[in-house]
């Protein structure tokens, strides 16, 4: 997107036509929009979606441009990625986590039924591949989830890339199908998300390959910020080779996310 392009660059209403589990906690919705044809302009794996799964009982209320609401609304717009797009069939699948505690977007992604009008807005990039580097490093919870198979469903296999995950336990393996890839899952063994330190501390243990690298990740604010401290900090990576957003907020306040 260039700068000059705003946010939404197109923002509509989807139907949602299918939905699947992938794993006990991962459900794969997928979307049907005129829009999402030929000329919906995706640049990159793995870009953002805006989502509204209205609440029970109401319609979908767009954005104005600028993204400003009409006085008195107050929908749930939530943001996730873009799994898989399809211009053939004007689909997009994204996969959503059921978290605990459940919020409205997972609440009505599991419940809405088939049929049902979605908004949605974007997409916006967030991974932009280098062109120059030697290795690829990607990392985060079960919020990359989506993004990390995307980018490595679409990566140049020159490049070495790794995977660093952080899930629930073994059975969620299942939400990523990318038997050849170099994925490392990290389980929380049943503790909540974002109380553990197994992403930070596989990062500090990690060889990291020689060159330049690309590091991409994103998980609740703070672990993302841990990332961020660990591979900048104490690995050494440049600044502008390391990006890990926080994707949610556990509790308390938002850290800014220095990109
Ligand atoms: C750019 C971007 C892309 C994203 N892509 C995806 C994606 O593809 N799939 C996906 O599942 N999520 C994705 N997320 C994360 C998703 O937007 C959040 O998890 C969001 O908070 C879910 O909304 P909700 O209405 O279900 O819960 P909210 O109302 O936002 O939160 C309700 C409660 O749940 C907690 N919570 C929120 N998220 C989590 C979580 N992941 N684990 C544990 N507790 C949580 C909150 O702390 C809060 O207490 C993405 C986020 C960003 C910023």
């Amino acid at each position: 997107m260039t700068e000059r392009e705003r946010f939404p660059r197109r923002a509509g209403v989807a139907t949602l036509v299918a939905r699947r589990a992938l794993t006990p906690r991962m459900l794969r919705v997928t979307l049907e929009a005129e829009a999402f044809g030929d000329d919906w302009p995706a640049e990159q794996p793995g870009e953002i979606l805006t989502l509204l799964f209205p609440p029970e009982g109401e319609d979908v209320v767009l954005p104005e441009q600028g993204w400003r609401f009409p006085a008195g609304v107050d929908q749930p717009w939530r943001n996730y990625t873009v799994r898989r797009h399809d211009p053939r069939t004007r689909r997009i699948d994204v996969d959503v986590l059921l978290h605990e505690p459940r919020g409205p977007a997972c609440t009505e992604a599991a419940r809405t039924p088939v049929g049902s009008r979605v908004g949605y807005a974007g997409p916006r990039v967030d991974f932009a591949p280098h062109d120059d580097a030697d290795w690829l490093l990607l990392c985060g919870d079960e919020t990359a989830l989506p993004a990390i198979a995307a980018i490595l469903e679409q990566h140049d296999e020159r490049t070495p890339a790794l995977a660093l995950i952080e899930i629930d336990g073994p059975a969620e393996e299942r939400a990523l199908d990318l038997p050849r890839a170099d994925v490392r899952w990290l389980h929380r063994d049943g503790a909540p998300a974002a109380t553990t330190t197994h992403l930070a501390d596989a990062l500090r243990a990690l060889d990291l390959p020689a060159g330049r690298g690309q590091v991409w990740g994103a998980a609740e604010s703070r672990v993302a910020r841990d990332v961020r401290e660990v591979l900048r900090g104490e690995r050494g990576l440049p600044r502008r080779h390391v990006s890990a957003k926080g994707y949610w907020l556990r509790s308390g306040d938002w850290i800014l996310d220095e990109d």
